[in-house]
């Protein structure tokens, strides 16, 4: 019997938590079983850690799935899920651990689920290595809008390492199919905000932030604004800069942390909008991993981006064992490649 599972590598290319978090994704929607092995073992701290045990107990809650493996430091998992039910469902990280990562592993399923789910989300809402709830917000679920579904968040609470404890709550109501989705164009930036999350750090820092901001990329002052978190838990900031074009509004974020100054935060989030702004294409980097699945969900789709990441190819190969699509990577020039969804 469970030699009839799907095999997959943990180790391969990107060799982290994605791969995990997208077999997860793709075995509710499909209700294929899979096995894992070497999961993660290309990271410091290889195995499950306390942020891919949550994202798996909340696949195995919403999809009735027999699980073995599911330890912390596992590098194998099984995971055979039965059928998926929304609802409402409250999953918690414990730790600093990335909550809207918790989110992009079930949400997939809940996109074309037979009802309305909501679902409440305790942990890390900005950290490094993860879609920050900005990016979620304003770029990720207005795109899944336009495919079908209503995406609808609320951040109660932001959360930071090493602290955590931030609180979202997203809203889904589903549709029946994804339509497919092509973004090749970008068109001119219409709106541009510099927005610093700070929670229990010195003004000072907000202001050496958007200091770099103003002088680097010209923005002006009404255009800047910093958010002091209130009833902090713990210290935490973040630079987020949104451009808003017709069909996307891209998110570029630099992340305070212990021992990064003010100025190396900004210049992190500038230098990424300067890369994505210079190559005159919709999708940047990050979207671009993250757009894969549903567009392959919907049977096609298409959009420029900057250089592939490691993320996104490795994540375009686990795609193809799970889905009959097609995902293929083009250059165009310099710095604008095409990518291609097709079903197989
Ligand atoms: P690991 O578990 O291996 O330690 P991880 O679970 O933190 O890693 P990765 O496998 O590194 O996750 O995947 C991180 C995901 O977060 C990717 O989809 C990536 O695009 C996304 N991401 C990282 N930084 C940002 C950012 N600044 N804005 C938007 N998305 C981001």
């Amino acid at each position: 019997m469970m030699s009839e599972m799907t095999l997959i590598d943990g180790s391969e290319g990107e060799g982290g938590g994605q791969i995990l978090r997208t077999s997860l994704a793709l075995s509710l929607v499909t209700g294929e079983p899979f096995r894992m092995e070497r999961i993660r073992s290309r990271r410091a701290k290889p195995g499950l850690l306390r942020q891919h045990l949550t994202a798996v107990e909340a696949a195995q809650t919403i999809g009735a799935a027999e699980v073995s493996g599911a330890a912390l430091g596992s590098l194998t998992l099984e995971f055979r899920p039965g059928p998926v039910t929304p609802g409402n469902y409250r999953f918690s990280v414990g730790t600093a651990g990335s909550a809207t990562l918790v989110l992009q592993t079930i949400l997939p399923a809940l996109l074309t689920a037979s009802g309305p789910t909501t679902l409440t989300l305790e942990g890390g809402t900005h950290n490094p290595m993860a879609p920050p709830y900005d990016f979620l917000a304003r770029t990720f679920a207005p795109l899944m809008d336009r495919m079908g579904p209503r995406i609808e968040l609320e951040l109660k609470r932001p959360g930071f390492f090493p602290a955590g404890g931030g609180l979202l709550q997203a809203r889904i109501a589903p549709v029946k199919r994804l339509a497919p989705l092509i973004l090749m164009v970008r068109g001119s930036i219409r709106r541009r905000q510099a927005k610093v999350w700070l929670s229990k750090l010195p003004s000072h820092v907000a202001e050496r932030e958007l200091a770099v901001v103003r002088q680097e990329l010209n923005w002006r002052d009404t255009e800047c604004t910093v958010e002091n978190v209130a009833h902090p838990l713990g210290p935490g900031n973040a630079l987020v800069l949104d451009l808003e074009t017709e069909l996307v509004t891209a998110v570029f974020t630099g992340f305070g942390e212990r021992g990064r100054s003010a100025e190396e935060v900004g210049r992190r989030a500038v230098s990424a909008a300067k890369t994505w702004i210079e190559a005159d294409v919709p999708v940047e980097e990050h979207l671009a991993d993250q757009l894969l699945l549903p567009l392959a969900l919907a049977g096609g789709g298409a959009f420029r981006t900057t250089k592939p990441s490691l993320h996104a190819t490795t994540n375009a190969a686990i795609i193809q064992r799970f889905l009959s699509v097609v995902i293929g990577f083009e250059q165009e020039n310099a710095t604008g490649w095409s990518v291609h969804i097709n079903t197989r």
